[in-house]
């Protein structure tokens, strides 16, 4: 559905997108991972043609987006990064606008126009003032505009930045609703975020791929050996020592300390090894009360990390 063969974006001598290759299959949820300045928004914007490519190809349902430009942009809605909208506007007249920008057929505008507001939920708000919407509800007429005319991709741009918890869970199951019958391509730069919605994901790295896997196994491969964060009311030796006795540890790192007499420690197990039970026991025997005791989150840093110490790029 979408062909990416050795994209190459070259800002001077900055290589934005370095000889990126990758495939989308139609029906799934991609995701984009990556840090700022990873490539992500330029590479979509090469996809939506937006912005024209150094070098490389890329086609949509095998038309080639810088010959045929046009009937590219048919097939997709986009989301960019700073979504383009009226703020003066009236939620409905952006989308009729929308509606005629897209050249949808003026007999079908009122019916699609309808139909996206709706799976947005944005009908309610449809005589408001786009400039007086909550930052959630802008996004979901940026969302509105993406989904209008039914295109088969759907490309989001870093669709949660900004977003409180509520809206970001909203967004999230707004997506996952799409994906049942779109192609859907999101970017982010929260490992969290990306796995929460997305079957696929491609990492990328400073403009270069660096793993794509589906989700599960990525997770997988990330999440390999636990690491453990505890906090203990405890001596800092003492605990170090009688944690590092336990047959699973492989490392145990002293954090920073928060308050008095209480030691935050992050361990590391041994590949397989579920050690909760044991650090529990010990902690016991030892007469070191847990205060607190997390599965610690891997950073996007440390996938990274582990996925080049692994012998860099899967496909
Ligand atoms: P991401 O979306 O992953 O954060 P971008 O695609 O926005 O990354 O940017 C990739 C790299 O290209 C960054 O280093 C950025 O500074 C650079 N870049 C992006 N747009 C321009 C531009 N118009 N001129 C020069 N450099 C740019
Ligand atoms: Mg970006």
């Amino acid at each position: 559905m979408i062909e990416i063969n050795h994209l190459v974006k070259r800002y001077g001598n900055h290589m934005a997108v370095d000889d990126l290759s990758l495939q989308v299959e139609p029906g799934k949820i991609y995701g984009f991972l990556g840090p700022n300045g990873a490539g992500k928004s330029t590479t979509m914007n090469i996809i939506t043609g937006y912005l024209a490519s150094t070098s490389g190809e890329v086609k949509i349902n095998g038309k080639d987006v810088t010959v045929e430009p046009e009937e590219a942009k048919k097939c997709i809605g986009y989301l960019p990064e700073l979504p383009p909208l009226y703020t003066d506007m009236t939620v409905k007249e952006y989308m009729d606008f929308a509606a005629e920008l897209k050249k949808i057929e003026k007999g079908k505008r009122a019916e699609q126009v309808k139909q996206a507001m709706e799976m947005t939920g944005i009908l309610d708000v449809s005589g408001r003032l786009i400039r007086n919407l909550s930052k959630g509800y802008k996004q979901r007429v940026g969302l509105a505009q993406a989904v209008l005319g039914e295109p088969e991709i759907i490309i989001l741009d870093e669709p949660t930045v900004g977003l409180d918890p509520k809206q970001i869970i909203e967004i999230r199951e707004l997506i996952k609703k799409l994906g049942e019958n779109h192609t859907v391509i999101l970017s982010s730069h929260i490992l969290t975020e990306i796995s929460a919605v997305c079957d696929h994901v491609f990492i990328i790295s400073k403009g270069k791929l660096v793993a794509s896997d589906s989700t599960e196994n990525l997770l997988e491969r990330m999440t390999g050996n636990q690491q453990i964060e505890l906090l203990l009311n405890a001596e800092k030796n003492t605990a170090e020592e009688k944690m590092l006795a336990i047959a699973g540890v492989e490392r145990c790192e002293v954090l920073e300390q928060k308050e008095e007499n209480t030691v935050a420690l992050l361990l590391f197990a041994k590949k397989d090894c579920d050690i909760r039970e044991e650090i529990f026991h010990t902690c016991v025997a030892a007469q070191m009360p847990i205060l607190e005791m997390k599965t610690a989150e891997k950073s996007l840093e440390d996938v990274f990390l582990e996925l080049t110490a692994k012998g860099g790029i899967e496909k």
